[in-house]
Order: structure tokens, then C-alpha cells, then sequence
């Protein structure tokens, strides 16, 4: 097909990703999206109007990362797929996981929007890093010169890959200490494989270990190695340990059988997947019951996607916060990232009931199992004039739902351990954040701190910008020649 570039958007619609069918689909984990043709990838990016400021690449909306989009754009249109490709690598050091997983905040901010639908940039550079990966032209970040300098990064989630990646690139010595047996972090425990593929994170940790980053799996700094041998046996340190402490539903009956938090049970299934063996664990299983997901976001929609998988007779997910309206509300017009009601490809592989305003009052159980919940619907109303709305108990509207397996998806409170904080003698938040200067250190001189650990539950693409940053002001710090000293 010929595709002329000239006001392309006006001919050609926004072309959204396809799926499996939903039949075939729930029979598996293997990934639900389709990617576009080459064809249909070159239509897409012609749709981009090359306006004067792009919002897409960043300045308060658009891509964290600030992603070069206009230009990589126009490369792909006319087939210059390796100039497309260095462009995107100039901001981005994974585009294949943004590519799967990022929301797309460019997307909400792209001008084309305003009017009518933004260019599918998510696919566009799905398709530029894939072509690559597949042609043998992903440069590895080997260094033509290795430095002295050693790096240890805590943690290998987005952040600290990126870290890491950035570093080893240029020329650092880098190792990534990991307490889980495989590197990857959410990415590899949390997101589920039909959203994020695993083979995709080891494709890329190959790449980084061929190209000199070393991984030590299944090691956790501050319990099988002391914080004080990271900092006398490295220049740098970055942590980069994520916020994984699940947020707790504190009401009666919690401590009856059948609930669980739910990335307890997306971990569970990510290790199934990857052919490991539950060693006298509880194996959370959704198979024939009625499953209740308590929170309406992320998470709670991948628990939705895994309970059909595993044969749910039926899924309900349960949200305090309204319903949001069905497009852009008011509160956040362009080029904000919206605020609007999201259904996920897992909402629609089954029945899944989706309540809003509902609060959970208590878990009922028999057999010292749940068997329900006792809800009640709310209104937000501020407590005080002109304070913040809080959820108000409607009189009257109590409920009984039935239950037999519940999964908390309520988000998330903090870093977790205090080994880390206590042992190195952070300064933290009153929640266990790590406090960092401009140049992301903490306040032991040396170790720097990125990602969800510092900034709390975000997204793939925040972490990947925040380790890059991170990555940048070690290089600044050592090359001033300023030594960590141990606490
Ligand atoms: C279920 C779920 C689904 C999600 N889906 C999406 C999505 O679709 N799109 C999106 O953009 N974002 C998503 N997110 C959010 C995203 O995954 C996180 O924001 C991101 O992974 C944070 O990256 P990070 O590197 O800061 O932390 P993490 O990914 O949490 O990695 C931290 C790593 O540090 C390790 N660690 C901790 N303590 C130590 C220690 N003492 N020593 C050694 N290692 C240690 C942990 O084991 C972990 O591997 C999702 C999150 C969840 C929970
Ligand atoms: S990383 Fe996310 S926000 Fe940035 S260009 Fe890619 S899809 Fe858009």
C-alpha cells in the first residue's frame, strides 16, 4: 500500500493492538497482544502531524523518559528502522519492556489527540526494538574502555537494570545483588506472563551479562552480605530495592483462610509459569471458586486475568474510589494523563462484575475459611468543609457477598524491610522511603537510591527514568573523585 505522509492522521484511524481470542487465551499465560504488521506499524507512525511542541516527549506530561517520539516516527515511516532505533535508545534502555507494559502517558498527551486519536506510539516503538532484536542489531552496551570504578546495585527491577545498564555502558564495573533466584523484579514476579513474556527479560539479562554486568541472584544485601561490604568493597551503591509491602485490610475475619495479598498470589503463578516447584506452600488457587479482587487498579485486574485463568467460577473486583466517567474527565484535561475508567484485556476473559463505591466491612467464615464479605456502598464527602472527600457508609446499603478466595490488591505501603534503612543508617520518610538530594543520594555519601524504593508504587517507565538518572549521577560523583565512606 502506498502511504503518503502528507496529513496521513486525516486518512488513516488510530489502529489499536489486537488480542487472541478470548477462548483460546484463557487456556494459557502466553502473551494476549498481536503486534501490528510492519504495514500497519508505517501507517501509524505517518499519522504523527511532526507538530511544533510535541507534548508526547515529556516537560511535565508526555514520556517520562522523554522519549525523541516525532523523530522516531518519521524514520520508521520512511524504513530507516536503524535510525529509528538509535533514536530510541538515546532515551530508552528497554524498549521492549515499555513497549509491552508502559500505559502510554505519551499517548494522552499526544497533540493529534486533542482532535482525534493519538498516534499508537506504545506499538511504534514495540515494533522498532522487536525489528532489532530480530535482525541482531540491539548494541549490547559492552564499553570500548573499562574503568577502575566498582557499582553495586540492590535490586534488579526495572531501576535497577536500567542502573545498571547505564553504568556497565559506561565502563563501571557493575554488579546487581539480587534477593529473589531471578533477576527482573516486578517485572519478572509481578506482571504476568500473558502481559510481559519472561523469555523478554532473559533476552535482555543475557545481553547485559555478554556485555560485562554481573548478577548475583538470590543474594539479599543486608542479610547474606552486610551493607558495610557493599560500601567498603564498592565506590558506588545504588539501591534499588522496590516498595513491595502490600497494603493490609485490617477488619474482622481477615485472619480466616482463603485471603491472601494478591501479589503473593501473582508471584506464586509467574513462578508456576517459569516451572518452579511450590516447596509445602499453600498453592492460592482459583480453580472452581468465587473469587472477590478487593481494589480496582493494576493489580487487581492482573489477579483478574490470572483467576480465569485458572478456572474461576466467578470474579468479582471490588473499588472504594466511584466509578470513573467513561472518557476524560474534566478534572484532567489534555495533556494530563487522564483520569477515566480503564477495563484491562483480563476484564473481558469472562463474566468479571465490577463494583465501585464499595467498602469491605468484615469477612465472614465457616470452617475457619472464608465463605463471604459484608460490604456496604459509600459516598465521598469531605468530613470537614473544604477538607478531602472520605468514604461515608450509605444507611442502609450493608450486602453480603460470597467468597472463597479473596485477594487484596489494596496497593502498596513501603520498601518492606528495615535492613537496609537501619543497617546503613538512612535518613528516611515517616513511610521508609529513602530521603535523596537533587542528585538522587540518600544521606550516606556514595549510595544513591531509584525507583519505587524511593518514589513508592509507580510504573516501569518512571523506574526506568529514575535508574537512568540515578546511572548518571554515580558517573558524576565518581568522576569527582568522591569516595563513599562507611557508616
Ligand atoms: C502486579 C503488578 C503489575 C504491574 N503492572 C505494571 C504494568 O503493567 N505497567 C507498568 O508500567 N507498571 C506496572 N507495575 C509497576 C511496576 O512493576 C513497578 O513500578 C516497577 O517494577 C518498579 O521497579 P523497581 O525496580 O523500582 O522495583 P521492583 O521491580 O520491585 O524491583 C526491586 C527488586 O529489588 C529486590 N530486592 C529487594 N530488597 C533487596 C535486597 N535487600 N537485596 C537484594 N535485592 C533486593 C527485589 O527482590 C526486586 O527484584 C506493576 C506492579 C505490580 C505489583
Ligand atoms: S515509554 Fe511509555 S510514555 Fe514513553 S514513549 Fe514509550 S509508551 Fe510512551
Amino acid at each position: 500500500m502506498k502511504v503518503e505522509k502528507e496529513k496521513a492522521f486525516l486518512r488513516f484511524p488510530r489502529q489499536e493492538p489486537r488480542y487472541r481470542p478470548v477462548e483460546e487465551r484463557v487456556h494459557d499465560f502466553r502473551p494476549v497482544e498481536l503486534p501490528l504488521s510492519e504495514e500497519e506499524i508505517r501507517v501509524q507512525a505517518a499519522r504523527c502531524m511532526d507538530c511544533g511542541t510535541p507534548f508526547c516527549h515529556g516537560a511535565g506530561s508526555g514520556c517520562p523518559l522523554g522519549n525523541i517520539i516525532p523523530e522516531f516516527n518519521e524514520q520508521v515511516f520512511y524504513g530507516r528502522w536503524k535510525e529509528a532505533l538509535n533514536i530510541l535508545l538515546a532515551t530508552n534502555c528497554f524498549p521492549e519492556f515499555t513497549g509491552r507494559v508502559c500505559p502510554a502517558p505519551c499517548e494522552s498527551a499526544c497533540v493529534l489527540g486533542l482532535i482525534l486519536s493519538p498516534v499508537t506510539i506504545c506499538q511504534v516503538e514495540l515494533a522498532i526494538i522487536e525489528r532489532a532484536f530480530a535482525d541482531g542489531t540491539v548494541p549490547s552496551g559492552r564499553p570500548s574502555v573499562r574503568k577502575d570504578e566498582k557499582v553495586a546495585v540492590v535490586g534488579s527491577g526495572p531501576a535497577g537494570l536500567a542502573a545498571a545498564q547505564v553504568l556497565n555502558s559506561a565502563g563501571y564495573r557493575v554488579t546487581v545483588y539480587e534477593k529473589d533466584p531471578r533477576p527482573g523484579g516486578l517485572l519478572r514476579y509481578g506482571i504476568p506472563d500473558f502481559k510481559l513474556e519472561k523469555r523478554v527479560i532473559d533476552r535482555r539479562i543475557s545481553l547485559m551479562e555478554r556485555a560485562g554486568v554481573r548478577f548475583e541472584c538470590g543474594i539479599e544485601a543486608g542479610r547474606d552480605i552486610p551493607f558495610r561490604f557493599l560500601l567498603e568493597s564498592f565506590d558506588g551503591v545504588v539501591l534499588a530495592a522496590g516498595a513491595r509491602q502490600p497494603r493490609d485490610l485490617r477488619v474482622p475475619g481477615r485472619q480466616l483462610g482463603g485471603i491472601h495479598f494478591a501479589i503473593h498470589y501473582l508471584i506464586q503463578q509467574n513462578r508456576l509459569v517459569a516451572g518452579d516447584h511450590l516447596r509445602g506452600e499453600e498453592k492460592i488457587d482459583a480453580a472452581g471458586k468465587k473469587v472477590v479482587v478487593i481494589g480496582g487498579g493494576d493489580t487487581g485486574a492482573d489477579c483478574v486475568g490470572t483467576a480465569w485463568r485458572q478456572g474461576a467460577q466467578s470474579v468479582t473486583q471490588l473499588e472504594i474510589l466511584p466509578e470513573p466517567p467513561a472518557s476524560r474527565a474534566d478534572c484532567t484535561p489534555w495533556p494530563l494523563w487522564p483520569l477515566m475508567r480503564r477495563d484491562s484485556s483480563s476484564h473481558q476473559e469472562g463474566p468479571t462484575v465490577r463494583m465501585w463505591s464499595v467498602n469491605t466491612l468484615a469477612f465472614i467464615g465457616k470452617d475457619d475459611r472464608v465463605a463471604s464479605l459484608r460490604c456496604c456502598q459509600v459516598e465521598w464527602k469531605p468530613e470537614v468543609a473544604g477538607g478531602p472527600p472520605v468514604p461515608q457508609p450509605v444507611p442502609g446499603s450493608e450486602f453480603e457477598l460470597a467468597a472463597d478466595l479473596v485477594l487484596l490488591a489494596l496497593g502498596f505501603v513501603g520498601p518492606g524491610s528495615a535492613s537496609v534503612r537501619d543497617e546503613m543508617h538512612l535518613e528516611c520518610s515517616q513511610y521508609g522511603y529513602p530521603l535523596r538530594d537533587e542528585r538522587h543520594m540518600t544521606s550516606v555519601p556514595g549510595v544513591f537510591v531509584a525507583g519505587d524504593m524511593h518514589r513508592g508504587p509507580s510504573l516501569v517507565v518512571h523506574a526506568l527514568a529514575d535508574g537512568m538518572k540515578a546511572a548518571r549521577h554515580v558517573a558524576d560523583f565518581l568522576r569527582e573523585g568522591r569516595r563513599g565512606q562507611p557508616a
